[in-house]
C-alpha cells in the first residue's frame, strides 16, 4: 500500500485589486497533478520558482483547501476531513521548512521546540520528555546539552537539524521537505541531505523532497517529478534521468554544471520567461518556451502518459525528438 497517494489535486488563487477588493482573475497554481510515494521512498518534486511545488507540498499536508481533487494516505481519504479529524493525519506527517531561520521560534528553548509536536499530540512526563529531546538531538547529530539554549545560539545546519528533530519527534511516516538545503552552504547542504538518508535508512521514512535544484534532487530521490506551470510533465525513477523525455526536464538537466573542463556539454537556453499563471498559455503549457513546439502543441493539451517503465512525461513528440540541441 503507498503510504501518499494524490489524485487530480487542483488550486487556485484568487487575484484581488481595488478599494472593494474585487477578485480580478485567479493564480492556477496547482492544476491536475497525480502522484504517489510508497513507504521508505523519497519522491523528489523539481521545478522553477512559482511552478506551484510548494502549494502542492501544503495541499499534501492539508495546510491549504484542495479545490478539488483526492489526498489518500495509508489508503485513506483524508483531503476532505476538517479540524479534529485530522489529527491523528497530522501526528503521522511532518514538514521541514526552507528557512532555518524564521522557522524556529527565538524565543523558545530548543527543548521546547523540539517537544512541541509531543506536547501537542501524546504528553508524556517531564522526565520522559527530556529524555525524549536529548535523544532526538543525538540522533541529528548535535549535543544533548543543547536542549537549554535558544535557536540564536545556532548556525544555519544547526538550525535545520533542529527543525528535522522536531520534525521525527513523533515518528512521522511521511515528512514534506520544502527547499530544506537551498538556505545553507555547499558542504553543509550535503550533511543535511546525508541526514535524511540516514533517518530514512533508519526509520523507514518517505519524504516528499522540495526543491529548485535538479543535482540535489536527483541525488536525495529515488524517482523525481518535475513540474511546470502547476503541472508535473515528467516522473521518472533516477535512474532514468540520464535519458529525460520532457523538453523541459532535459533543458533543466542540460543547465546543471558539470565539474570537469574536459567535457562538452551543450548549452540549453530556454527562450522567454515562465506564462503567468493567471493566463497560462492553451494546449501544451511549455509550447511558447519549447523549441520543438510544432501547430498541434498549441492547441491540444498532451496527456502524462507511461513512455518507458515507470517513466511517465506528457509530450505530443516524445519519440521523435532526439538529444537537445539548439
Ligand atoms: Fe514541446 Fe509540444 Fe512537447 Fe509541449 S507537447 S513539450 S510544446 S513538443
Amino acid at each position: 500500500m503507498k503510504i501518499l497517494e494524490t489524485k487530480n489535486l487542483k488550486k487556485s488563487f484568487p487575484v484581488k485589486s481595488g478599494f472593494f477588493s474585487r477578485v480580478k482573475g485567479f493564480v492556477k497554481s496547482v492544476q491536475d497533478v497525480s502522484f504517489d510515494i510508497a513507504p521508505g521512498e523519497t519522491l523528489g518534486l523539481v521545478g522553477e520558482s512559482g511552478c506551484g511545488k510548494t502549494t502542492v507540498a501544503r495541499l499534501v499536508l492539508r495546510l491549504h483547501e484542495l479545490d478539488s481533487g483526492n489526498i489518500f494516505f495509508e489508503g485513506q481519504e483524508v483531503g476532505n476531513l476538517r479540524g479534529q479529524d485530522l489529527k491523528p493525519f497530522r501526528k503521522k506527517t511532518q514538514m521541514v521548512f526552507q528557512d532555518p531561520y524564521a522557522s524556529l521560534n527565538p524565543r523558545m528553548r530548543v527543548s521546547s521546540i523540539i517537544a512541541e509536536p509531543m506536547d501537542i499530540h501524546e504528553p508524556v512526563s517531564s522526565r520522559e520528555r527530556q529524555e525524549r529531546v536529548e535523544s532526538l538531538l543525538e540522533q541529528v547529530g548535535l549535543d544533548k546539552s543543547f536542549a537549554n539554549r535558544y535557536p540564536h545560539e545556532f548556525s544555519g545546519g544547526q538550525r535545520q537539524r533542529i527543525g528535522i528533530a522536531r520534525a521525527i519527534s513523533l515518528n512521522p511516516k511521511l515528512i514534506v521537505a520544502d527547499e530544506p538545503v537551498s538556505a545553507l552552504d555547499v558542504s553543509v547542504s550535503a550533511q543535511i541531505v546525508k541526514l535524511f538518508q540516514k533517518l530514512q535508512e533508519e526509520k523507514g521514512i518517505s519524504y516528499l523532497f522540495i526543491s529548485h535544484d535538479l543535482k540535489v534532487v536527483r541525488h536525495v530521490s529515488h524517482r523525481v517529478a518535475v513540474m511546470y506551470l502547476g503541472k508535473i510533465v515528467e516522473i521518472a525513477p533516477k535512474e532514468n534521468w540520464a535519458k529525460p523525455l520532457h523538453p523541459y526536464s532535459k533543458a533543466l538537466i542540460a543547465a546543471i554544471p558539470i565539474p570537469d573542463p574536459t567535457r562538452k556539454v551543450t548549452r540549453v537556453v530556454l527562450p522567454g520567461e515562465i506564462p503567468s499563471p493567471m493566463n497560462p498559455p492553451s494546449g501544451c503549457s511549455f509550447h511558447p518556451r519549447c523549441p520543438f513546439a510544432e501547430k498541434r502543441c498549441s492547441e491540444e493539451e498532451p496527456e502524462l502518459k507511461e513512455w518507458a517503465p515507470k517513466q511517465w512525461a506528457a509530450c505530443h513528440l516524445i519519440g521523435r525528438i532526439g538529444p537537445m540541441s539548439l
